[in-house]
């Protein structure tokens, strides 16, 4: 009998796995493909870390600890995984991540800087805003390698005792109330423990029994382009994290060049409403795909519209407000939910894991997490 099950080993199920294996707990984890795998949500060399969080205000105490806890697990790891070059969120003033994150950054007190378009390209030579588009620096902001972070999480919570079961997918899992336990069911075996945490990503709707929350995959696109012209331009310690919301658009963010020249420059667009499934999604990718990325840097960004060197789909799991859903199964209280986290969760993955180990052991934590609740749907 194991204290604890962990279906799921991907940003959120690794940190959880982490967190319990070091209180102390015997704990197994189960994983249907193998480690950083590029098929769920977890993928694709960076993912954007920023403070001052334009969705809403109430994320920067949960910032602040991922933030330490990142740097921990590299300490402890000796793994380099937050990499800081500085965030631009850029828009027309009423923009949500620019009003948004304006807010929070006032609402915390934390570092930041205003400038207008002039000044923003004087500083960041390949930007074009619009004449009536402005930026918010946060000096704070920057990219995590979510492979590498993924492999720190996974020799950190093997190296603290748990079970990791690769490319064991879970077939079943029910409460058995009368013996006091979680049963869950895979091809290999069958394996009991105190509780069960789903961290599921995109198959989270598979693994909730019906009723269900309202989860939603999406197909999404990342691709990386080579610069058409000033490819120094792009470099980490020059070209920060931005995410870039146009009037009347959905917003498109990128990196500075985060590997080597070959591999390119990463860009995307934000939140494309294209619902899918986890085992059905389209994971070709389409001319459609490119084009809508090329139109935003063609007019924004116009030396990064070079040769298209790679592109790879991934999904996001909205929920209705794009807040995830975080906290104890609505029908069993061995059973806890982490999900939906709507295309901006990777960043918080430590603290997720700390908050998951908190309310398995405890019942509670102290970390906000109010915003999260399954009862509010
Ligand atoms: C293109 C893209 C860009 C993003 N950019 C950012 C960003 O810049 N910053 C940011 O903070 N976030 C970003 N995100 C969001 C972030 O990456 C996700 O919120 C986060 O990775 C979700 O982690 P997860 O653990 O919930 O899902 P995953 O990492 O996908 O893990 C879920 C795991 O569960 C496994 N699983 C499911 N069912 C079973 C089963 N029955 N048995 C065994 N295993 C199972 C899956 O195989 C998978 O490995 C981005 C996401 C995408 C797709």
């Amino acid at each position: 009998m194991l204290d604890a099950i962990v279906i799921g080993l991907g940003a959120m199920g690794s940190a959880a796995l982490c967190q319990l294996a070091r209180r102390g707990q015997k704990v197994a984890g189960f994983e249907q493909f193998g480690l950083a795998h590029d098929q769920g949500s977890s993928h694709g060399a960076s993912r954007i870390i920023r403070m001052a969080y334009y969705e809403d205000p109430a994320y920067v105490p949960l910032l602040r600890r991922s933030y330490e806890l990142w740097r921990q697990l590299e300490r402890d790891t000796g793994e380099p995984l937050l990499h800081l070059t500085g965030g631009l969120m850029l828009g027309p003033a009423g923009s949500a991540p620019v009003r948004g994150s304006l807010a929070s950054a006032r609402e915390h007190g934390l570092d930041h800087e205003v400038m207008d378009a002039a000044e923003t390209g004087r500083r960041y030579p390949p930007l074009h805003l619009a004449a009536e588009e402005i930026a918010l620096l946060d000096p704070e902001a920057g990219y995590l390698n979510p492979e590498a972070c993924l492999g720190a999480l996974a020799r950190q919570a093997s190296g603290s005792g748990a079970e990791l079961h690769w490319q064991e997918p879970v077939e079943a899992w029910e409460v058995d109330e009368p013996n006091g336990c979680v049963v869950v069911r895979t091809g290999r075996g069958r394996y009991e423990a105190g509780r069960l945490l789903l961290c599921g990503g995109a198959w989270m709707p598979k693994l909730l029994e019906p009723p269900g929350l309202p989860l939603t995959p999406t197909r999404q696109v990342m691709a990386w382009f080579a610069p058409a012209a000033n490819a120094a331009a792009f470099a980490p310690d020059r070209f920060p994290i931005y995410i870039w919301q146009p009037e009347g658009e959905l917003a498109f963010y990128g990196f500075p060049a985060t590997g080597a020249a070959s591999e390119g420059v990463k860009v995307a667009r934000h939140a494309v409403p294209d619902p899918c499934t986890a085992d059905s999604v389209d994971r070709q990718i389409r001319a459609s795909d490119i084009e809508a990325i090329r139109t935003r840097i063609a007019r924004r960004i116009p030396d990064l519209n070079g040769r298209l060197l790679a592109a790879k789909t991934c999904m996001y799991t909205m929920t209705p407000d794009a807040h995830a859903i975080l906290g104890f199964h609505p029908r069993h209280e061995r059973v806890l939910v982490a999900g939906g986290f709507s295309g901006h969760g990777f960043k918080f993955a430590p603290v997720i894991g700390k908050i998951l180990a908190d309310l398995a052991l405890e019942g509670r934590t102290r970390h906000p997490i109010a915003l999260f609740s399954p009862r509010r749907f």
